[in-house]
């Protein structure tokens, strides 16, 4: 009986890549990465969903590099910074958050421990010169900030040493000494001058400022008590149309006045002093660049979602500027992807080399366990390049390009079912009508 049975073998000659199902399609699948809701709790609006995906792979320093751009203190904010991007995180609803302070502080520390020097986009010079008056977070973030968009900076403090609340109100057991001065050098790398132990007068202020083509106000009440500065003055300039600014107040001159800190904000934390800082560092460039006018309307286009947090990366039109501003939240995460995974660094569950439990502000994690811990991390709204487009495609219409590894749509043959987007685990695509 077999024998009776002729058999046919289906067999092609050629690939089906003549055959344009393209031109089936009504609905259009792109890449289309969006923001995380940590970067936009963030106050210095770091890119945290990156930073976890570099941490992920061991990059370190890539990872520390990613931090530099919107935070010159991750060494301090891993510390001492009350994360607000840590209740924000989409993993809390799934099993725990991603401890993003303990690898903020691991990823600084090796960074220290290894003398990484970072790499940064700067701006070419912009010839003018900014006299920065207080030299605590705020004035030298300011300056790091002013420093890479290509201006002259000059610091000053009145205390005989930088660091001003972070050296002489924060307790060594919970930011050693060691670590301030060590980041605060990182910082001056930027390359600006620091001059301490100058009394910040109205005299002084007098003196230096016909040398400037701005003056920033950034130093606490105590340093700068005798400085021509009320709440009155600031409210009185914000009256005549100076542009307010969510940290800041900007007085166009010459020279430009911007008052920071508590001067304009009563926030008061590292990372709200780093936003200031990066705030008015833009701000005063936009000025500079294009008037006053220009100034609101420009700083809303750097911001990382809807809230203050700003981007230097977005202003200095790096990959970051082309992300969708949407912010996702964690029932547009495909969770099938995702396993169950207790946190990694946990206070009480570590132990020291005597077998004490470290308190959390002392907690130190491996490597390993940075790897680990960051792999956990969805990287909400940002590709990872982890294939699952490319994988579940019917139509094997998704192809990498040769060179940078990108995931791209091969249109002539995508019929648009939406597999990929559906399937992409952490919202890095969206379908839309063709
Ligand atoms: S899972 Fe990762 S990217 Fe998403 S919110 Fe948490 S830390 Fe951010
Ligand atoms: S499925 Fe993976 S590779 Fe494809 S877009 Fe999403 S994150 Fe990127
Ligand atoms: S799964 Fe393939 S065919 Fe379907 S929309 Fe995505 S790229 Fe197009």
């Amino acid at each position: 009986m077999k024998d009776l049975i002729s058999l046919f073998v289906p067999h092609s000659s050629s690939t089906t890549e003549s055959n344009k199902t393209g031109s089936w399609r009504f609905l259009r699948p792109r890449y289309d990465e969006k923001r995380a809701p940590c970067c936009a709790a963030c106050p210095a609006g770091e890119d945290i969903a990156r930073i976890e995906m570099l941490t992920a792979r061991g990059l370190f320093k890539e990872a520390w590099e990613t931090i530099l751009e919107e935070n010159p203190f991750p060494a301090v904010c891993g510390r001492v910074c009350f994360h607000p991007c840590e209740t924000k995180c989409n993993r809390r609803e799934f099993d725990e958050g991603i401890t993003i302070h303990v690898i903020e502080r691991f990823l600084a520390d090796t960074a220290a421990r290894n003398g990484f020097k970072p790499r940064l986009k700067r701006f070419e010079s912009r010839n003018r010169k900014v006299a920065v008056l207080g030299a605590g977070p705020l004035g030298l973030a300011a300056a790091w900030f002013l420093a890479r968009l290509g201006y002259g900076c000059d610091v000053f403090e009145s205390a005989p040493e930088p660091g001003g609340v972070l050296r002489y109100a924060t307790p060594a057991n919970r930011l050693p000494v060691s670590v301030l001065n060590a980041e605060i050098e990182q910082v001056r790398g930027a390359g600006f001058a620091l001059y301490c132990a100058k009394p910040l007068t109205k005299a002084f202020l007098e003196e230096i400022r016909g040398g400037y083509d701005a003056v920033f106000i950034g130093c606490g009440k105590s340093g700068g008590e005798g400085l021509p500065v009320t709440g009155e003055e600031v409210a009185s300039a914000e009256r005549e149309g100076a542009p307010r600014l969510s940290g800041s107040l900007i007085v166009p001159g010459p020279p430009v006045i911007v008052y920071g800190g508590v001067f304009a904000s009563h926030i008061k934390s590292v990372a709200h002093e780093v936003a200031t800082g990066k705030e008015a560092a833009i701000g005063l460039d936009i000025l500079f660049q294009k008037g006053p006018e220009a100034v609101l309307q420009d700083l809303e286009s750097c911001r990382v979602g809807d809230g203050p947090s700003l981007s230097m990366e977005i202003y200095m039109g790096g990959p970051r500027c082309a992300r969708n501003r949407h912010v996702v939240a964690f029932s547009e995460i495909n969770i099938d992807h995702f396993q169950f995974a207790p946190k990694v660094a946990q206070p009480g569950l570590l132990r020291d080399e005597s077998g004490a439990t470290p308190a959390e502000i002392d907690l130190r994690i491996s490597a390993g366990m940075a790897e680990k811990e960051a792999q956990r991390c969805f990287n909400c709204g940002l590709c990872n390049q982890c294939d699952n487009c490319r994988l579940y495609c019917p139509d094997l219409a998704v192809v990498i390009e040769s060179g940078s590894g990108k995931r791209l749509i091969d249109y002539d043959h995508c019929k648009g079912c939406g597999i990929c987007v559906v399937e992409c685990p952490r919202n890095a695509m969206s379908l839309e009508k063709n």
